[in-house]
């Protein structure tokens, strides 16, 4: 075992979609702009200018214009977003392998087997993207990923800090709770009740009194606050990340109402996938297979990403009629979301009487019906195609012909 620390390097780019909107078209640099606010009504990007006069994430737009009457509003162009980070990542990819793409603008690099000292690289890296890119980024430079990702997010835009090793914790100990992963909004008035303000505090605090406020996560919330994190650093390949389900049948399908309803199942629980891990998704992709394996795939993607299954049910069919072009019954159906984003948290302030809060109201819905799923049990809450599958596939069952299992990839 080798016990030199490691380097690892956290990257986040500054207020992205704004930014990238900004390195397009350079009347509007140095502008209070903002990206969003069409469909949902809130603002998912701000320039720096027009967060100088007070326009936040996620914040909605009448709030901002009324912050900022000459705010430009910019409907989100993801596409052109992803092309950027592909190029983002392309220059992170030029420093090492060993990348972790979390999202569409921020990732882990992991520099330890590097030649080059990592101080070098993280310049390198932050002067190639100012300058071909016409973006900038914050990096946290440590010996372990979470020090690595409080340093980049600390003192935005443009900044480079490093942790030396050794320091990490009184690194953290000053910080506020909040920094702590799993202390939220819904969860630190918790902490700042107990008294616990600043991460030295967890950090200090005997395991037994941290349980009773962060039961079972107690003991890896403690390792963070003392600056310990072993997670290592997990390499994603160049392609985009995804998630997926496929499902080969036992018995070949003609049913497409069946299909359908199978396929509903498996964006429910890769949008619950989703959720959990703060992401959104763009695209979405149906493959089939046919009995002599033949394969059919499709792929549509929305103008915006989504965390919530309900907003990729009406691609499904369209999706599913253009790939099964045979007429011949299917032997497996596959579900596939890609291009990732960063989900905004839910803003704070109520949006009633605004017209777009459906999809806020969507999404808390979404929030609580995972939580009461976590707690209780998928059975817990079904929806209309659940229902509907239970009893085919019960009714299958006992006539024999229904005994199809998710199958993992
Ligand atoms: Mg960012």
């Amino acid at each position: 075992m080798n016990d030199s620390p490691r380097a690892i390097l956290h990257i986040d780019a500054d207020a992205f979609y704004a930014s990238v909107e900004q390195a397009a078209d350079s009347r509007l640099r140095g502008k209070a702009i903002a990206v969003g606010g069409t469909s949902r009504g809130i603002i998912a990007s701000a320039s720096y200018p027009a967060r100088a006069r007070g326009v936040r994430t996620p914040m909605p737009t009448s709030q901002a214009l009324r912050l900022c009457p000459n705010l430009i509003i910019l409907p989100g162009d993801f596409e052109k977003y992803e092309r950027f980070s592909q190029l983002l990542f392309a220059y992170a990819f030029d420093l090492t392998p060993e990348v972790e793409i979390c999202s569409i603008d921020e990732g882990y690099l992991d520099l330890t087997h590097q030649p080059q000292p990592p101080r070098d690289s993280m310049r390198w890296l932050s002067q190639q993207v100012e300058s071909e890119l016409k973006i900038t980024i914050s990096q946290g430079l440590a010996t372990n990923k979470f020090c690595s990702a409080v340093a980049s997010k600390l003192k935005k835009p443009a900044n480079q800090i490093e942790v030396p090793a050794g320091e990490e914790r009184a690194f953290l100990s000053p910080l506020p709770v909040r920094w702590l992963p799993g202390v939220g909004s819904k969860t630190e008035p918790r902490y700042l009740q107990a008294g616990l303000h600043h991460i030295h505090q967890v950090a200090d605090l005997p395991l037994s009194e941290l349980e009773k406020i962060a039961g079972s996560s107690a003991p890896s919330l403690q390792d963070f606050a003392q600056g310990i994190d072993p997670r290592p650093v997990i390499p994603t390949s160049p392609d985009p990340k995804s998630f997926g389900e496929q499902e080969t049948f036992a018995t070949d399908q003609i049913d497409e109402t069946y299909c359908l309803a199978v396929m509903r199942a498996m964006v429910d629980r890769l949008c619950r996938k989703l959720r959990a891990t703060g992401l959104a998704a763009r695209t979405l992709t149906v493959r089939v297979r046919y009995r002599d394996m033949e394969d059919g795939m499709r792929a549509d993607s929305l103008p915006e990403p989504t965390p919530l299954e309900s907003e990729f049910y009406p691609f499904l069919q369209t999706l599913l009629r253009r790939c099964w072009t045979r007429s011949a019954p299917l032997r497996l159906v596959g579900v596939r979301l890609s291009n990732f984003h960063t989900v905004l948290p839910q803003p704070e302030l109520a949006l009633t009487g605004l017209p777009q809060k459906s999809a806020t109201e969507k999404l808390q819905l979404a929030d609580a019906t995972d939580q009461v799923r976590s707690r209780f049990g998928n059975q817990a809450i079904l929806r209309g195609h659940d229902l509907w599958l239970q009893r085919k596939r019960s009714a299958g069952e006992s006539e024999g012909d229904f005994h199809s299992q998710p199958s993992k990839k």
